[in-house]
């Protein structure tokens, strides 16, 4: 049994702090059983989503066909346009599931995310050609070369073809107008056009889907991808027949296609199944997207920090913290972030010395070690939770798909997924919490970059099929 964090605040303020602290504990603690309960609806939304178009998880067909041989090769750029960064990628497929990788990261701005997007993909193009120049010039590109390239757009797009994808919104943040509705291949192929920029694009790709497929090529138990990141969401493979919802299209049934769950929607709208607090509520009502994304919302890096300073400055306003301190710093919106939870959750001292320095340094207020043990207790909570969750989320395809049985691997990548200390241990643990014993079969290993190194494969699969003239 696991004794409660409270019981290891000081005496002085344990009474406090701990009182506080449970009430905490039971907002965000998830058991098994609610586990399976969640377990249960996310996996009639995935039917559903594969059944119907336009649904809230949309379950989107990518028209990427199959597992890679490990043979593909060749040289291919690929362009990775995420929740936080912009990277452009020189991907060296060497066969053999081996391959080489030159890239660039360039940092997208608050006002660039907001700005037309026409204006957006401009600069994905700028950010393009000076990659290729500075790489013509030090002999890695050959002059005058047109180089296929895989757009990892990590947004949801709806597809007919691989090379074409319409925005059905924006998430993490993004608002940049014109841009929803539209086809951001064809956006960003005009981009190219004005730049000059020798590429030709050959398949817009997720991350997930990316993850999927560059997990498999170097470990074939690969069967799920997940990213924890800014944003959060997973791919699978789903046998053709088995997608209701493209059975007109008459591709043969047995072939298989990646799925692109956009799972990051789960429980958006009508909030039925997901344990929501206050906060989570609040956090939601302040986005730009009002409704949207419930599920990415408790998970995801963009808001993890974000909860645990609505809850910090809810404790202010009840006079139970900083009395007398000037705490206007911590009352920034998403001032908090996630990234500090990680250093809470790892500050080896006795003292809590880094968190002193957090809230010192970046919020100019002091605290006493009862306040820093119960501020790391809450960045367990908060993490905890989102790891748990996301365990939910696994189970559902896992169960879906049935490879409880014979195990399998989920390839994960994301910030969250590398950075946050015991995250993956508490994805695992709520496996175990979910499926008992056999939980054990699944398990999250961090992928090789599917955003470049994925994309790369997925162009180079997709070469190979209109070269044998395939869908
Ligand atoms: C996006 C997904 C993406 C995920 C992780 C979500 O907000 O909708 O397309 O895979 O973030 O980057
Ligand atoms: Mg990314």
């Amino acid at each position: 049994t696991r004794t409660s964090e409270a019981e290891d605040l000081p005496h002085a303020t344990k009474k406090t702090m701990a009182d506080h602290l449970r009430k905490y504990e039971s907002l965000f603690t998830l058991t098994p059983q609610r586990m399976r309960i969640i377990v249960e609806a996310f996996k009639e939304t995935l039917e559903i989503g594969l059944a119907k178009h336009n649904q809230i998880v949309p379950m989107i067909p990518t028209y990427v066909f199959g597992w890679p041989t490990g043979q593909e090769r060749g040289n291919y750029l690929a362009l990775d346009l995420g929740g936080t960064n912009l990277r452009v990628c020189l991907v060296t497929l060497e066969g053999e599931g081996k391959f080489e990788i030159t890239q660039s990261k360039y940092r997208l701005s608050e006002e660039q995310k907001q700005d037309d997007g026409q204006k957006l993909f401009d600069f994905c193009a700028e950010c393009m050609k000076s990659f290729i120049d500075s790489n013509i010039s030090g002999g890695i590109i050959e002059k005058d070369s047109i180089l296929p390239l895989g757009f990892t757009f990590s947004y949801p797009c709806s597809q007919d073809r691989i090379d074409h994808g319409e925005l059905i919104r924006w998430t993490k943040g993004f608002g940049a107008p014109n841009t929803e509705g539209h086809d951001v291949v064809a956006m960003f192929r005009k981009s190219l056009e004005k730049y000059q920029v020798p590429a030709e694009i050959v398949a817009l790709t997720c991350d997930t889907t990316g993850t999927l497929i560059a997990s498999h090529y170097v470990n074939p138990k690969t069967r799920i991808a997940c990213i924890f990141g800014t944003g959060c969401n997973a791919a699978y493979m789903e046998r053709v027949g088995d997608i209701p919802k493209i059975a007109g299209l008459g591709i043969d049934p047995d072939a298989e296609m990646a799925i692109n769950c956009e799972w990051g929607a789960f429980d958006s709208f009508e909030h039925e199944n997901l344990p929501r607090t206050k906060y989570d509520q609040t956090i939601d009502e302040q986005s730009n997207k009002p409704g949207e994304q419930a599920f990415e919302k408790l998970i995801s890096g963009r808001y993890l920090g974000e909860i645990l300073r609505l809850i910090i400055c809810e404790l202010i306003d009840e006079g139970v913290l900083f009395l007398g301190q000037n705490t206007y710093k911590l009352e920034i919106p998403y001032s908090f972030d996630t990234a500090f939870l990680s250093l809470m959750e790892s500050d080896p001292t006795d003292e809590l010395l880094m968190i002193i320095g957090i809230f010192t340094h970046f919020f100019a207020v002091e605290t006493t070690l009862a306040e820093r043990q119960f501020f790391r207790a809450l960045a367990k909570l908060v993490g905890r939770r989102a790891a748990r969750l996301s365990a939910c989320g696994i189970a559902a395809i896992v169960s879906k798909m049935g490879y409880l049985e014979e195990g399998c691997a989920v390839g994960a990548d994301g910030s969250l997924y590398k950075k946050y200390p015991g995250f993956a241990d508490r994805v695992h643990e709520g496996l175990q919490d979910i499926f008992g014993e056999k939980g054990k079969n699944i398990v999250t290993c961090h992928a090789e970059d599917g955003s470049g190194i994925g994309a790369a494969i997925i162009a180079a699969m997709t070469k190979e099929r209109k070269l044998a003239n395939l869908y």
